[in-house]
């Protein structure tokens, strides 16, 4: 196991490598990166470096390998599985200094960047030669790190997860080497396929310092729409017919009643307060965006749908996202003093009906509020499990309620992640996912990293 402190002269290393201003042991830069935005309890690193360069990043890791240092890479700290948490102390790696947008080729809709570039601003940039860089976490998370946790979001069903936008990689492995793998051709079969080996492994495998992205362009017609229904079995099935049809909505999000409920008090939406569907849809032309919103609409009443807004105005559409954006701030207001455990599951969109209805009855059966949110295109929900901090048996009472989510997931022939990533929250489940291939993801592991420096304590137990 990697020692936790670093010795007075790891850190006259680590000055030498970054410079006086770019190395910090002091309480509140550590206590910055002690803790991201989960509730996984804080473990402070013992020193912070803010590297400028991948070969800055390979002199670190050389001697941290050297000197068996832990050394966690650190993107914006937005993850929900406690991911970045330093918990065996040593080196936090800030990739804030690598900010650089380094090429837009929008010939061949890609981008080259630095891991350290936050993915609004560099989206903010794009809009210029009318691309955009479609996986969106909501919070503005960095580059690399939704590369490292697979993060995905409301735009999966028609642009994936940032797995399938990820073209090529610069990386810098535990020993410090610094390697680059993948291509700028759309698709490669050569050899084995080493970026998505690093895409979602969580900086357990190497520091990721550059990447090429693949760009989509900004859609010239999009159109939000609204379906409210009697049941949640019936919002849940139309989401299956929607996505069967063979259209590609740009996002199909499901909130249930309690969650509608909320919105409207607080951002003066006046939606019927029943399970609801909010889609948009993408298109070059406007003729095709109205077949397709005509379809939805039949598929939608067969579902027996109560309520049906489509072809919103920008203006309509933008707060609707801003509310779904905000939805979870928009609980936490609604219950003061209450703390919620997000989680993070899927199933396949068949079995999406079934996984929400366990969901919903393990929180009935606990009397606790019902809030259930989540990409329905993918398959994907985020229960919110509430609890009292500081009160251990209600936090108890939250995990139980956690663990028999998780299980419903996995006998649906679901993930216990979908996108917020292993970290610490979700090791305990890794076995039963993924029974003997777990046992491959430790050889590599052991293979790339055999001293345990990077991120240890994250995806294995
Ligand atoms: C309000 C809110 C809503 C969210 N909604 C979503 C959502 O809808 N979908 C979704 O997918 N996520 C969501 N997230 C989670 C989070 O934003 C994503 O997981 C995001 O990808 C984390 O990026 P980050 O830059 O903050 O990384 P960090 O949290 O800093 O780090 C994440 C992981 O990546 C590693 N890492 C960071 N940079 C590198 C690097 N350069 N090389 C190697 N490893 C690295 C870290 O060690 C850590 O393991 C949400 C978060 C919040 C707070």
């Amino acid at each position: 196991m990697p020692q936790k402190s670093l010795e007075h002269q790891h850190v006259e290393f680590l000055l030498s490598v970054a410079g006086a201003e770019h190395v910090s042991i002091t309480t509140a830069d550590r206590e910055q990166h002690a803790r991201d935005q989960s509730f996984h309890q804080a473990h402070l690193p013992t020193a912070v470096v803010w590297p400028a360069s991948a070969q800055e990043i390979s002199a670190i890791l050389q001697y941290a390998n050297q000197h068996r240092i832990p050394v966690t890479p650190w993107g914006a700290g937005s993850s929900l599985e406690g991911n970045p948490i330093p918990v065996h102390g040593g080196i936090v790696l800030d990739l804030l200094r690598l900010d650089k947008i380094l090429a837009v080729r929008p010939d061949d809709f890609q981008v080259d960047v630095q891991a350290g570039v936050r993915y609004q601003d560099m989206n903010a940039q794009l809009a210029r030669d009318g691309l955009f860089f479609a996986p969106d976490p909501g919070a503005n998370a960095s580059i690399g790190g939704m590369i490292a946790n697979n993060a995905a979001g409301t735009r999966t069903p028609r642009y994936g997860a940032t797995k399938d936008n990820v073209l090529r990689l610069e990386v810098v492995l535990a020993d410090g080497e610094i390697i680059r793998t993948g291509s700028l051709a759309a698709k490669s079969a050569s050899g084995y396929d080493l970026v998505h080996l690093f895409v979602g492994s969580e900086g357990t495998l190497g520091v990721v310092t550059e990447a090429t992205l693949r760009l989509a362009p900004l859609p010239e017609q999009f159109s939000a729409a609204v379906a409210s229904f009697e049941t949640v079995t019936a919002a849940t099935r139309a989401v299956s017919g929607i996505m069967g049809s063979g259209m590609v909505p740009a996002a199909l999000e499901f909130l249930n009643t309690a969650v509608i409920r909320e919105l409207n008090g607080v951002d003066e939406f006046s939606l019927p307060e029943r399970p609801t569907l909010l889609m948009e849809f993408h298109s070059a032309t406007a003729a095709a965006l109205q077949e397709e919103l005509k379809l939805v609409n039949v598929i939608c009443q067969g579902e027996g749908c109560v309520a049906f807004e489509a072809g919103l105005g920008r203006e309509e559409r933008d707060r609707l996202w801003r509310a779904r954006h905000q939805t979870y701030e928009t609980l936490v207001r609604a219950n003061p003093g209450v703390s919620f455990l997000i989680v993070d599951l899927a199933a396949p969109v068949s079995q999406f009906p079934a996984l929400v209805a366990a969901c919903q009855s393990a929180l009935a059966k606990q009397k606790m509020k019902t809030y259930l949110v989540g990409h329905a295109g993918d398959g994907n929900l985020h229960p919110l499990i509430p609890y009292q901090p500081e009160d251990e048996a209600s936090f108890g009472l939250a995990t139980a309620v956690h663990a028999e989510m998780v299980q419903a997931a996995l006998e649906l022939g679901g993930t216990v992640t979908a996108e917020h990533g292993v970290g610490i929250g979700k090791r305990q489940y890794m076995r039963q996912e993924h029974g003997q291939a777990l046992s491959v993801m430790r050889a590599i592991k052991r293979t790339l990293d055999p001293n345990y420096i990077l991120n240890p304590g994250k995806i294995f137990e």
